[in-house]
């Protein structure tokens, strides 16, 4: 890896451990996927939760409860009180992550990573939990910057979507660019794999065929090539960049979405009857896609 990982002005990659644990907890905090394996399963709630404003905010055991129980508040855990006293195992998944977002938020930390906050819980506690962290972000005017697998989750709760493909960004735009003017075909991807409610019962999900690259032994060209519908020759031997449109929208593809070029290069591959395009074609789901380089021609 190479790079800067700048936050207020300071490069947090060449910053000494004591300097960044005092960053950590404080200034930054992070939301975790799974609140049973973020959480201590044999200390108790209100021990976690004091324990990290303690040690932060350097307060009395009597504050640090009282400050406890109040975080617990403001995340909504009903009767915080008895949630202060209970184990981890002895709240449901939405509480249990309700209290890792107080632990989270204890310090007032000016920018939350939240890491897949709603993968380990059903779709109602889900859009409860996503309301949450809107609600206490824009409460705080924290920045929050929000992992996820699922377009569906971040649509109309970000600004701005970076989508990311084998460690690097292939587009980045405003969250309405994103939707409304889609240019990487991962991205387009992404979107036709979110399940649509007009859809009838039983209708096979849109999945993306082929597996995501081994991090050790990239493919050459473009990463995203053996599992592309459009790739073209040039897309197995030349890296696209990421290139900025005068809107600001960024993307790293040589053959965009809704270009004619793009267009071109699908016509191309159906015809040479790459598995590809053809599984985007005939919604099929493939596990493993075979190389075909050159199979649409330059
Ligand atoms: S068209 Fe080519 S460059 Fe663009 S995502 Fe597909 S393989 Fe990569």
């Amino acid at each position: 890896t190479s790079g800067k990982a700048l936050f207020d002005g300071k490069d947090l990659l060449s910053l000494p451990m004591n300097q960044m644990t005092n960053i950590w907890g404080q200034e930054i905090a992070m939301v975790f996927q799974d609140p049973m394996t973020s959480l201590n399963p044999v200390v108790k709630i209100g021990r976690q939760v004091s324990e990290h404003v303690r040690k932060h905010l350097s307060l009395s055991r009597r504050e640090a409860r009282e400050l406890a129980v109040q975080l617990l508040k403001s995340v909504r855990i009903p009767e915080a009180e008895v949630a202060y006293s209970s184990f981890p195992h002895e709240l449901s998944g939405g509480m249990r992550q309700r209290v890792s977002i107080a632990i989270a938020l204890a310090c007032g930390p000016q920018l939350l990573f939240a890491d897949e906050p709603t993968t380990a819980l059903d779709v109602t506690v889900q859009h409860q939990i996503l309301n949450l962290l809107g609600l206490q972000q824009s409460e705080r005017d924290m920045a929050m910057v929000l992992v996820t697998h699922d377009l569906g989750v971040v649509a109309g709760r970000t600004d701005e979507i970076i989508v990311m493909y084998a460690g690097k960004i292939v587009e980045q735009a405003s969250t309405h660019q994103i939707f409304q003017n889609t240019s990487h075909p991962y991205t387009e991807a992404l979107l036709r794999s979110i399940p649509k409610t007009d859809q009838p019962s039983h209708t096979r999900l849109a999945a993306i065929a082929g597996r995501p690259p081994n991090l050790i032994t990239m493919p050459s060209g473009c990463s995203f090539s053996p599992r592309c519908p459009y790739a073209q020759e040039r897309c197995f031997e030349e890296e696209p960049p990421l290139t900025v449109t005068k809107e600001g929208h960024a993307t790293a593809c040589w053959y965009q979405v809704g270009t004619e070029a793009n267009r071109a290069a699908w016509d191309k591959n159906l015809a040479a009857g790459r598995p590809a395009t053809l599984a985007v074609a005939e919604g099929q789901v493939i596990d493993e896609v075979p190389i075909d380089i050159g199979a649409g021609g330059a």
